[in-house]
């Protein structure tokens, strides 16, 4: 059985002397296992297929165990994301996510193009890489069913309400809902406004957003880590932080 797909390599470890096993983000078939055969030979033609981060076009067979790799062509190296720092972070931070919220034999059309999106646009050397990332964030934790609830309270529906928003019930909440307690993140319409847009926009459209403050950025972040249930992440302590940002 073969398939031609589209795959992003989140990982690459070296196997026996000449081959790798390849960790990928398969546009089709979510998290696969790809066996790579000889491809660490120095005139191997699956060289260059086979690097960290490459986003490529492959030809892959389904043997009794993992898929192995035949032809294929590198659609996008992503080379200069592993020689900048901040590339570099951002795309490691990217790859830890991947890795922990894709499952097995599910499509990811969606998710697989945001990615090859952000990826293209952190290469190119963006100017505001937290916006690009807190926008990614915002729309893949709403794919993932987590999308936060932006046009009235929450619990009671009411439209008019100076309001909270609640991580962990994922929205707005009133004044009139709130429960002591609780931590709330206060809001005002401008704040409100950069979630939406951050949210909707097309990712194109995200390299010249500059409304939204350092705050939104935060929250954002705290939202997409609580949801997908994953706080600890190395690549977020490069940054200075301790990975519990
Ligand atoms: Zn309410």
């Amino acid at each position: 059985m073969s398939a031609s797909n589209e795959i992003i390599i989140l990982k690459e470890v070296k196997y026996k002397d000449n081959d790798k096993i390849l960790h990928c983000f398969s546009r089709s078939m979510g998290k696969i296992t790809v066996m790579a055969k000889n491809s660490r030979k120095t005139n191997s033609k699956n060289l260059s297929l086979t690097q960290t981060l490459s986003h490529i076009s492959v030809e892959l067979y389904k043997g009794k165990g993992m898929y192995s790799l035949s032809d294929g062509e590198v659609l996008n190296s992503f080379y200069s994301l592993k020689n900048d720092y901040d590339g570099f972070v951002y795309s490691s931070y990217i790859v830890e996510i991947l890795n922990h919220v894709l499952q097995e034999n599910e499509n990811y059309s969606k998710v697989f193009d945001m990615t090859v999106k952000l990826f293209t646009m952190l290469s190119e050397s963006a100017e505001n890489i937290e916006v690009l990332i807190a926008a990614y964030e915002i729309k893949l934790v709403s794919i993932l069913g987590f999308k936060p609830w932006l046009e009235s309270c929450i619990s009671c529906g009411r439209e008019d309400g100076k309001y909270a928003f609640s991580i962990p019930e994922g929205g707005l909440v009133c004044c009139n809902c709130r429960e002591k307690g609780q931590n709330y993140v206060y809001l005002n319409s401008g704040d409100i406004d950069c979630l939406k847009l951050l949210l909707l926009s097309r990712f194109d459209d995200m390299g010249k957003v500059d409304i939204c403050s350092e705050k939104m950025l935060k929250l954002i972040g705290f939202y997409f880590r609580h949801h997908i249930g994953k706080n600890n992440f190395k690549s977020l302590k490069l940054l200075g932080g301790n990975g519990n940002v």
